[in-house]
């Protein structure tokens, strides 16, 4: 079938672009043809009509783009929008039309269609040969671009940390490495790329053409560096999706691992950093309990540090010091958060203007952003912590810009640059000029309709205006016979006609004249202030980072200072010494008051690993998850829920916690679960946490017990790394007696009468036992199913030889003669 011109213009556009939905631009809609029409039709609930009866096609209005490319992008669809290049009035011929934007996950700065309180991170992973592989990084509302060579085995991790959105990956090189990710509701997006774009030539050419240099060394690269090809690549793909200059990534920055706390996937979900586990959402998560920010760009960065805390002490210390300024100085504080509050999305706002897309508004935001920075300055010369001094110095009013934009922008200037009207009077001598004349020759129309009454003695006689003939007399067929002879007919409508003569048309011609040169010169003026406002966008940047890094501290501090947190003190040794420390985010969702808060003493005297034995629902996990969040939160700058903490910094974190079944991702839980402990046992130091929650649930009694039994062994005696371990196996307390470094605590409950009552307390020594039944009990399971319970049970402990006292042979023989090692159960 031969194709109209326009059907090839969208064939054209549509193979350019494969894999992709294509929305059509057709005056005032977006239309969809073809089986895009089909499907798309049905999942945006569009009507779906044809075109010469032939051809499927949907479409809707332009200005619900956004709507739908929510819809479209939350579907998993890549979305090529093309546009109209000119005035369709204009154009000879068909209009020209390009695809000016291919819309993905990781390239979205639209900030409607962005979280704002979480960045949107875009990744390219390139997988080198010797083991090595490389991975790049990039915010594209703020326009930090990282990259760093990594060990195959920490790539997961590492996409976790930055809860990566999308992924690109050289597409002959198989990708099932990345399926954890890739779950149904994990909104991660994986993105094939020809291979020769992760060439080593190809790559650090499109980075050298970008940066306009000719070495990456500069950066503090070498040139080389597996991970260089997958920034280069990330920029091929900008480039290709944005199909702009990314004037605001002006830098590569290498990423130093070793500087952040390290932990994996499981730890992070099961610690509800920043979502819960259940609904995977934000509330109720710890970054949902602790965030006191000012600003988006504030919650983003919060957000950061929570899944990136720092692993360097002095670093650590410099945060913690600027947190305690802040939280003593409560004027200063209340005086910085009103000014913060006042604070668009900056960064956000900047990338729009470096990537060509900011709106009139969107400049007089940061005009009006740039003028509240002064203030903000002035205030910080109060304060003496050094972090706070440097702050000062990355913050740049842009004095020159800020002044620019105030003296061009009128007040509350509208959306379209197109359409004029934002420009300040008094700005431009030739455009006021041009508004005098559309404003006069509006006036002369006026009169002329005056005097037009006057002249025909036709009261309704009225001046119109469309947009095909302009400038209108209009007169009710009432009066047709009073119509003057130089009136010549333009239009016939139902109840009257319309007319124009010469007079109103030299008039007309000056009027139109003055108001296209008027709109057209307001177009340029505009492009030159976002060309200014691009140009200052390292500046704009900086400050935005300076800016939210101050709103995190200030939200640290107001945390503190409301909720009764304390500094915690570091120290060079491995410890976990807290007392009373709390549980931030159970306590908040407590009646205030009913929350027990609890002492830890994890060191060489205290024990380094504490087995934690008590019922179900005694508070087991809760205390061991606290104690953990304690750590990441002094690591991430932060005070702590606590009277007193002092702790040793940590290198990595490990928790495992409540059996994480992963069925989706046909494991069984056992399997997970030991997996996940095996991850453990490997890379866990003497500088590590761990906390474990009933390992070896998922198996029988003796091998669940066996397994549990061998690992604190292996915690305790070869890696030495702080461990809590909540069991139910009761008989695995027997290793304090064995093993000097293992203490037994319990999650304590009041007996009285056979019931009992959970107090949450954690004391010293084993519990007494397990009280399953009784829990049993208060979960209302049938008297007679409890009673035939405890029977069994009566009979079972009264076995002659139960199977820690077994292993406990095993252990001691091993002291005895430690060359021959038989089995546990040898
Ligand atoms: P376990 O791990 O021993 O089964 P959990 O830690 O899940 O117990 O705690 C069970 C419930 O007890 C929690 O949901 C919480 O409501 C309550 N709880 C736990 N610790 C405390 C505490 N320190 N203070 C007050 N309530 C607590």
């Amino acid at each position: 079938m031969s194709l109209t011109p326009m059907m090839q213009q969208y064939q054209d556009a549509k193979d350019k672009h494969p894999g992709t939905v294509l929305l059509f631009r057709m005056g005032d809609f977006y239309e969809l043809f073809g089986d895009d029409a089909v499907s798309i039709s049905k999942q945006l609930h569009l009507t779906l009509t044809s075109r010469d009866k032939q051809l499927p096609m949907a479409g809707f209005p332009h200005h619900a783009l956004e709507v739908h490319l929510r819809k479209l992008i939350e579907l998993g669809h890549r979305v090529a929008i093309c546009e109209q290049m000119e005035d369709p009035a204009q154009a000879k011929g068909i209009v020209k039309r390009e695809v000016v934007r291919v819309v993905t996950p990781g390239t979205l700065t639209e900030e409607n269609l962005l979280d704002p309180k979480q960045a949107n991170h875009l990744a390219s992973v390139f997988p080198g040969n010797k083991g090595r592989w490389g991975l790049a990084w990039v915010e594209l509302s703020s326009g930090v671009f990282k990259a760093r060579d990594i060990e195959p085995e920490e790539l997961l991790e590492e996409l976790g940390r930055l809860s990566v959105s999308e992924c690109i990956w050289p597409g002959d090189y198989p990708a099932e490495v990345l399926n954890p990710l890739r779950q149904p509701d994990s909104g991660f997006t994986l993105t094939f790329r020809a291979h020769w774009q992760f060439d080593g030539h190809t790559a650090s050419q499109a980075l050298h053409q970008h940066f306009a240099i000719s070495t990456l060394e500069g950066f503090g690269f070498q040139d080389h560096q597996p991970c260089l090809q997958a920034a280069g690549a990330l920029i091929l793909y900008l480039k290709d999706m944005l199909k702009n200059s990314l004037q605001h990534i002006t830098r590569l920055e290498p990423f130093q691992s070793g500087q952040t706390l390290l932990m994996d996937q499981v730890t992070r979900r099961s610690l509800e950093l920043v979502r819960t586990l259940r609904e995977s959402r934000r509330e109720g998560s710890l970054l949902d309990t602790m965030d006191r920010t000012c600003t988006s760009m504030g919650a983003r960065l919060l957000h950061e540090w929570l899944s990136a805390p720092l692993a360097d002490r002095s670093q650590i210390q410099t945060r913690l010091d600027a947190v305690a300024e802040l939280r003593k100085q409560h004027a200063l504080r209340r005086s910085l958060r009103d000014h913060l509050k006042q604070f668009p999305d900056l960064p956000r706002l900047t990338t729009k203007a470096s990537t060509g897309r900011a709106s009139p508004r969107d400049l007089s935001a940061i005009g009006l952003a740039l003028g509240a920075v002064p203030p903000v300055l002035e205030a910080l010369r109060k304060c003496q912590s050094s972090l706070i001094g440097i702050l000062q110095e990355r913050t740049n009013p842009c004095t020159t810009l800020q002044q620019q934009l105030h003296t061009a922008l009128a007040e509350a200037p509208p959306l379209s640059p197109k359409e004029g009207g934002f420009i300040r009077a008094g700005f431009h001598a030739r455009l006021d000029h041009l508004r005098e004349l559309t404003r006069g020759g509006k006036e002369w129309i006026a009169s002329y309709q005056a005097q037009e009454i006057e002249r025909t003695g036709i009261n309704s006689l009225k001046v119109g205006f469309n947009s095909v003939f302009g400038y209108y007399l209009e007169i009710t067929n009432t009066h047709a016979n009073k119509i003057p002879a130089d009136y010549q007919r333009k239009q016939t409508l139902k109840n009257c006609e319309r007319y124009i003569t010469p007079e109103l048309k030299k008039h007309e011609e000056e009027v139109l004249k003055a108001e296209d040169e008027s709109k057209a010169l307001e177009y340029d003026l505009f492009v030159q202030l976002r060309n200014l406002t691009a140009k200052a966008a390292p500046q704009l940047l900086a400050t935005s980072e300076a800016l939210a890094t101050l709103d995190v501290l200030l939200s640290l501090a107001e945390l503190a200072d409301g909720s009764e947190w304390v500094m915690p003190e570091l120290v060079d040794q491995p410890v976990c010494e807290v007392v009373q420390g709390r549980h931030p985010v159970l306590e908040k969702t407590l009646p205030v008051g009913t929350f027990v808060p609890n002492d830890t003493k994890l060191s060489e005297r205290g024990g380094m690993l504490w087995l934690i034995t008590g019922p179900n629902m005694a508070g087991k996990s809760t205390y061991i998850r606290q104690v953990a969040l304690l750590q990441i939160l002094t690591q991430m700058g932060s005070f702590v829920p606590a009277h007193a903490a002092r702790l040793g910094v940590a290198d990595r974190l490990f928790a495992r916690v409540g059996a994480g079944d992963d069925l989706s991702r046909g494991q069984s839980t056992f399997m997970v679960e030991m997996a996940e402990t095996a991850n453990i046992l490997h890379n866990a130091t003497a500088q590590s946490v761990v906390i474990l929650d009933e390992i070896g649930r998922g198996t029988s009694t003796y091998d669940g017990l066996s397994l549990a039994w061998a690992i604190v062994e292996h915690l305790t005696n070869v890696i030495g790394c702080r461990t809590l371990f909540a069991t139910h196996y009761h008989e695995l307390t027997k290793l304090a007696e064995l093993l000097p470094g293992v203490r037994n605590w319990n999650a304590a409950v009041h007996e009285e009468m056979g019931k009992i009552t959970f107090i949450h307390r954690i004391s010293p020594g084993a519990a007494e036992r397990s009280f399953g039944i009784h829990v049993a009990q208060l979960a209302g399971v049938p008297g007679p199913v409890l009673e035939r319970a405890r029977q069994v049970l009566d009979e079972l402990e009264n076995k002659p030889m139960s199977v820690p006292a077994q292993a406990m042979e095993t252990v001691k023989r091993k002291r005895k003669k430690a060359e021959d090692q038989p089995g546990l159960f040898g």
